[in-house]
């Protein structure tokens, strides 16, 4: 069988690319599944595709804790080939498996690797968003959140996933199948209405900020929407600016999604407004303010940022009932 380059490209680099006409992201890699007979790892020699939608890689990829095990390994198993290329992950695997320890020992070690980097990208994330989207400065608030990237890419030359991505274009005609090689087999093939031709437009990053700068320059271009669900907290694309519930499984049920238990909760509600919620997003605002207005003052940079750090954590506990609004209020009060 004859392989698309394109193809080999996306597995040689990172297995990740973005297709540009329809705004998906392609993601190839080898599957690697627990055999429950030989209690083993197996990893497929056969490649698998994955389309989504552009922006869920960045989603997943703010939602993975890195310091998890758990969250890792999850983090791993769908995006492989961006931490490590399939040489160095086909030795893992002898005859294609490996034993449960020597798995274990292999991903916590590329997590020890990685986890420094991957956790600064993150952190880069964070700052981007809440100076182009979350939390302008007063400075930046007539413009656009766009406008605001180009500004922030200027004055802040660390923030390397503005200034160090790199990827290539990749502008190519397949066919849907194999055309035959004369001008007249070709013609004669796309006589058939069945076949045809599709033009992609690539882009194939060549590093991971690469692929996390476009899908912000998307979300501040207001193309799709970045959104933390209301319901399990974590983040979401959504297409649609109205939505503010992701479709996995919620938390805790078997076949509801969050937006399923969102619609009711919605309504249950109807948005009754919630003073703890808006006393932290008021303290939030104030110290986001402080920080930014002060940059050079380490209490306010450090106060911010220990206090959206921990209040990350409180707001999920609080929206699983594991915090109550009294616990949550106080600790606000506490910190503020
Ligand atoms: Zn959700």
């Amino acid at each position: 069988m004859e392989e698309n380059t394109y193809i080999l490209d996306i597995l040689s680099g990172l297995g990740l690319a973005i297709n540009e006409k329809n705004n998906s992201e392609i993601v190839i890699n080898y599957p690697i599944n627990f055999d429950k007979k030989t209690m083993k790892f197996v990893i497929d020699s056969n490649y698998k595709i994955t389309f989504q939608q552009l922006g869920c890689f960045l989603s997943d990829f703010l939602n993975a804790d890195f310091n998890e095990y758990a969250d890792f390994l999850n983090f791993f198993t769908k995006y492989s080939l961006s931490l490590l290329n399939y040489n160095k992950l086909k030795k893992v695997f002898k005859n294609g498996y490996c034993t449960e320890e020597t798995f274990k020992d292999f991903v916590l070690d590329l997590q020890t690797k990685n986890k420094n980097l991957l956790n600064k990208l993150q952190e880069q994330i964070d700052m981007i968003l809440d100076y182009c989207l979350l939390n302008p400065t007063k400075k930046a608030e007539g413009y656009k959140p766009i406008e605001r990237l180009y500004v922030l890419r200027r004055i802040s030359p660390n923030l390397t996933i503005l200034n160090e991505n790199k990827s290539a274009y990749y502008s190519t005609n397949l066919f849907s199948s194999y055309p035959g090689s004369t001008e007249k087999d070709i013609y004669e093939f796309l006589s058939k209405k069945k076949n045809e031709v599709i033009e992609y437009d690539l882009i194939l990053p060549y590093d991971l900020s690469s692929i996390i700068y476009k899908s912000i320059c998307s979300i501040l271009k207001e193309f799709l929407y970045l959104k933390s669900c209301k319901n399990c907290n974590k983040y979401f694309i959504a297409t649609n600016k109205a939505y503010n519930y992701c479709q996995n499984i919620a938390p805790g049920e078997t076949i509801k999604t969050c937006r399923d238990i969102g619609r009711k909760a919605t309504f249950e509600n109807t948005k009754a407004s919630n003073p703890v919620l808006d006393l932290y997003y008021k303290t939030y605002n104030r110290k986001s303010m402080m920080k930014s207005r002060y940059p050079d003052i380490p209490k306010y940079v450090n106060d911010f940022n220990k206090f959206k750090e921990t209040g990350k954590k409180k707001i999920k506990q609080y929206k699983t009932n594991k915090l109550s609004a009294e616990e949550f209020k106080n600790w606000i009060e506490k910190n503020s």
